[in-house]
């Protein structure tokens, strides 16, 4: 394999020049604080190696991220019958836009979009209290990273609760037509709290990495999900994970990859290893801008493109 630290500490001193690039997410008030100029990056390949560089051991907000973790507990509730509810398909639309979800009748596009991810958070709280769904989470995550440190940040949850009004805009239309059984207040209590999951890169790369290893943790052993699931989350973390960015993520990178509003991606390359990126700054459609950057520079220095080296 190739020299996995050269061409990390190559990609960082490549962007150093151009940290702060993009713009931090000033809808949610407590990111609007995160100084911009910090960037890491982790990979965990599956060979039990983990390799990073600059901020790659700062926690922060994973945000849309925690998408790919409660999908992937949503799917160990319900199996299939989860896309009665969901679609699979790009949407085409920014991540919290509400105008395709009229004409849908309240099925969203897909499970990465803020209306499909609230829909998912709502099949998760079932039978739960809020509360429990939020443990059931944070124990899912801990155990898939093999790090029981990771928290969430409550501060960050609260600040969304008290703005997220977009959200709650989603999550009623969508009651409306009876595709949330739960109280609006509790579905977006837990949805609010898995975006505020506070996490560093290598904490990242390694929760990641069942998805690049057929389902089952390589480092630990820890079985998480059948090797076909890992794969299927794959295909929609390609095709949906960068919103009305997919394509030219797939285009540019050539990984599935899921990106949040903290400036967070997290990209597979599967039978490989798991990276996750931090930059702040977001581009025009809210994925991180050097994040990405720097993805493409490691899939062309790679040749980890799922599309051929
Ligand atoms: N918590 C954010 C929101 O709901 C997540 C959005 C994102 O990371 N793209 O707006």
């Amino acid at each position: 394999m190739a020299d996995l630290q050269a061409i990390l500490d190559g990609i960082h001193a490549e962007l150093s020049s151009r940290l702060g690039e993009g713009k931090v997410a000033d809808y949610i008030p407590e990111l609007a604080k995160v100084d911009p100029n910090q960037f890491g990056m982790a990979i965990a390949t599956v060979d039990g190696n983990i390799h990073s560089v600059g901020h790659a051991d700062v926690p922060f907000s994973i945000q849309s991220i925690s998408k790919v973790f409660m999908l992937t507990l949503a799917l160990g509730k319900v199996g299939e019958s989860l896309w009665n509810r969901v679609g699979r398909e790009p949407s085409g639309t920014a991540f919290n836009s509400i105008v395709q979800l009229e004409r849908e009748e309240g099925i969203p596009r897909n499970p990465f979009v803020n209306a499909g991810a609230i829909a998912v958070s709502d099949v998760v709280l079932s039978g739960h209290a809020p509360r429990e769904a939020i443990g059931e989470l944070l124990r899912f995550v801990r155990y898939v990273a093999d790090d029981e440190t990771i928290t969430i940040d409550d501060k960050v949850a609260r600040s969304e609760t008290q703005t997220g009004f977009r959200n709650f805009a989603l999550a009623n239309f969508m009651r409306a037509y009876g595709n949330i059984d739960h109280p609006v207040e509790h579905v977006l209590g837990v949805y609010f709290h898995q975006c505020a999951l506070s996490m560093s890169c290598q904490q990242l790369a390694k929760a990641g990495l069942y998805l690049a290893a057929r389902g089952t943790n390589p480092i630990t052993g820890h079985s998480v999900v059948s090797p076909k699931r890992a794969r299927r989350i794959n295909a929609l973390m390609l095709t949906c994970g960068h919103y009305d960015g997919s394509g030219d993520f797939a285009y540019h990178v050539g990984l599935p990859g899921k990106s949040g509003v903290g400036g967070g991606i997290l990209a597979v390359a599967p039978g490989i290893g798991s990276i996750a990126v931090w930059s702040p700054g977001l581009n025009k459609v809210g994925n991180s801008q050097l994040g990405a950057v720097a993805l493409e520079m490691l899939a062309a220095r790679t040749g980890w493109s799922v599309f051929g080296d």
